[in-house]
């Protein structure tokens, strides 16, 4: 069975809805706070009194958050390598009796921790970026709503809730990386873990092979390649990291019946891999290549005629969704929930025509945030 970073994005995406859960709790906790009395007269006052709770209950949902996001993410890591480990193993088409035995032999659970431990690591900052927004964001709001003239209650309440759709915007812990893109908290998380399970699963597939003293691999042949794997696709590599480059070999009695073959191989998987080959989000995988007996991979274009920009617009419009449910999470009342929630079906009805006219299958989960309400 081949392996691919895909492989692990279901377990990373189940990462990226536990913060999807705590940024929607706590947009909903500012709302109901700042709503709360926003007619009254020393409101502001009231409100400022209040920050020292929502502090302490921002570090509460944050030290819950730390907890489960750090499980799931050593359990998907995990769960990522096991899976690459047994796609090997059935590469290797092993007899029953070993095939057995060598799923019962234990997995590389130091390189495991290693990749869990930086995919942990990864994400610290987002948790001191929450615990520093969130307040920050609340006594803006208060100061923004109560300075100046004197508003009336409607007025207030406006003020309050277009403040507070900004925020919603941006994401409560909208983050920067080095590379300068800015990231929402879930998906910065998502990607990080993503990252992680997809080098996870690959290397518990070329742990097995090597282990197994096999090499050679083969690159797939995606119907949506993504245009930095073009080049790789269909061509053999070698776990060998020590291969100068593009050589071709001649393995002498390769074959069951003992024939000789020569295989071109295009270099060494980590040399493609650092040129960008199975990078996050890759469609593409690689399987063992058993010289004389490996056909050379091929696959039709995708059935609706979908391309990959079709899968970025899809992208596109599920972070439009997920930004329009955080909206309605942070509603202060009913007309503002009503009107986030047209906007999301507006969104999923053009993720619908999306899918239906080019046939890419719909990711719910993608378009979820939570679905407490
Ligand atoms: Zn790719």
């Amino acid at each position: 069975m081949p392996v691919s970073p895909a492989d692990g994005e279901d377990l990373a995406r189940e990462v990226g809805r536990i913060y999807q859960d705590a940024e929607a709790g706590l947009l909903e906790r500012l709302a109901r706070l700042l709503a709360d009395g926003i007619g009254l007269p020393g409101w502001a006052e009231q409100k400022l009194r209040a920050l020292g709770n929502l502090r302490q209950a921002v570090e509460q949902t944050v030290i819950a958050l730390r907890r489960d996001a750090d499980g799931a993410t050593r359990e998907a890591i995990a769960e990522a390598y096991r899976r690459g480990d047994r796609a090997a193993v059935a590469d290797l088409m092993l007899p029953e009796g070993q095939r057995a035995a060598a799923l019962r032999a234990l997995p590389n659970a130091r390189a495991v921790d290693r990749l869990a431990d930086a995919a942990v690591a990864e994400q610290q900052p987002v948790y001191r970026r929450i615990l520093r927004a969130v307040p920050d964001a609340y006594r803006q709001i208060v100061a923004r709503v109560s300075g100046g003239v004197l508003l009336g209650t409607r007025t207030r309440r406006q003020a309050a809730q277009r403040a507070l759709d900004q925020f919603a915007e941006r994401g409560i812990a909208g983050f920067t990386d080095r590379a300068g893109r800015t990231w929402q908290a879930a998906s910065y998380a998502e990607m990080a873990v993503r990252s992680a399970t997809g080098r996870a699963a690959v290397l518990g597939h070329t742990d097995r092979l090597r282990a197994m003293g096999q090499r050679l691999v083969v690159v797939s042949d995606a119907p949506l390649e993504c245009p930095l794997c073009r080049p790789w696709e269909g061509k053999v590599l070698t776990l060998d990291e020590h291969q100068p480059g593009p050589q071709t070999l001649l393995l002498p009695h390769a074959t069951r019946d003992g024939e000789s073959v020569t295989v071109h191989v295009a270099g060494s998987l980590t040399a493609a891999r650092a040129a960008g080959l199975l990078h996050p989000n890759c469609r593409h995988s690689i399987s063992l290549y058993l010289p004389g007996v490996t056909r050379p991979p091929s696959s039709p274009p995708h059935p609706g005629g979908a391309t990959y920009e079709d899968t970025q617009r899809q992208r596109y419009l599920e972070r439009q969704i997920r930004a329009w449910k955080r909206k309605q999470a942070a509603a202060m009342d009913d007309e503002a929930r009503r009107r986030a929630g047209a906007r999301v079906r507006t969104y999923q009805a053009r993720v619908r025509q999306l899918t239906a006219e080019t046939g890419l299958r719909r990711k719910p989960q993608r378009e979820q945030t939570h679905s407490a309400r």
